[in-house]
């Protein structure tokens, strides 16, 4: 059982999100906007937060970084919004995850449990098999070296990386990751995985840490 906040301002949306967390066992404390959100939190410890990301008072990412004032908060980003910025944003905050509406309440709650159950044990997000991921900073280093990424390579590893061990589907790549880009086709998470393999190869020949899981997608090994 954990206590997660949940912000969201539609309603019928938090109503079956709470309903799914309760049957999950969980507790759940729904509040409509940002401004509720940080009074709840100042009342009571939390071990998750869901947020939207489009509030009507303080956005869903101000909030974010508000609510991780001196507390290591688990965020899941909930969005409508489409651009591909704004997951790259929700990355950069050290989103645990991402979860872009519409969603089922049975897909969120799967989410949750993966988080919590990361969250649970000592290593946090990132900190799969050798890897170092500074999402403040964008950067993520690998057996101590830094990694020259560009932003989709960047992207992909950081979706990777936070749900160590997890098989990622394309799809899940593509929606994370590259969201409505017009340019991109049926090859571009291949192309871009193989040049990040590539870059991890330089710096250690002997490992493969991230897997091809044939007809499924991509996973990054946990320590
Ligand atoms: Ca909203």
């Amino acid at each position: 059982m954990a206590r997660i906040l949940l912000v969201e301002d539609e309603r019928a949306i938090a109503d079956t999100v709470v309903y799914a967390l309760r049957e999950e066992g969980h507790a759940a404390t729904h509040c409509l906007t940002a401004g509720d959100a940080l009074r709840a939190a100042d009342a009571d410890a939390f071990d998750l937060a869901i947020l939207d990301v489009g509030l009507p008072d303080l956005g869903g990412f101000a909030l974010c970084a508000k609510l991780r004032e001196g507390r290591d908060l688990p965020v899941i980003f909930l969005t409508a919004r489409q651009e591909e910025a704004d997951r790259i944003r929700g990355f950069e905050l050290g989103a645990d995850d991402y979860v872009p509406k519409p969603f089922s309440p049975r897909e969120l709650v799967a989410r949750v449990r993966a988080v919590l159950r990361r969250a649970g044990g000592d290593a946090r997000a990132g900190q799969a098999a050798g890897f170092e991921h500074d999402a403040d900073g964008l950067r993520i280093r690998y057996r101590g070296r830094l990694l020259e990424l560009t932003r989709y390579e960047y992207g992909l590893l950081a979706a990777l990386l936070a749900r160590p061990g997890a098989v990622l589907s394309r799809a899940q790549l593509m929606d994370r990751v590259w969201g409505d880009a017009l340019e991109t086709g049926d090859r571009t998470i291949d192309t871009h995985v193989k040049t990040v393999r590539a870059k991890l190869h330089a710096i250690a020949p002997d490992t493969d840490p991230i897997r091809t899981h044939r007809g499924l997608g991509y996973s990054i090994d946990a320590d």
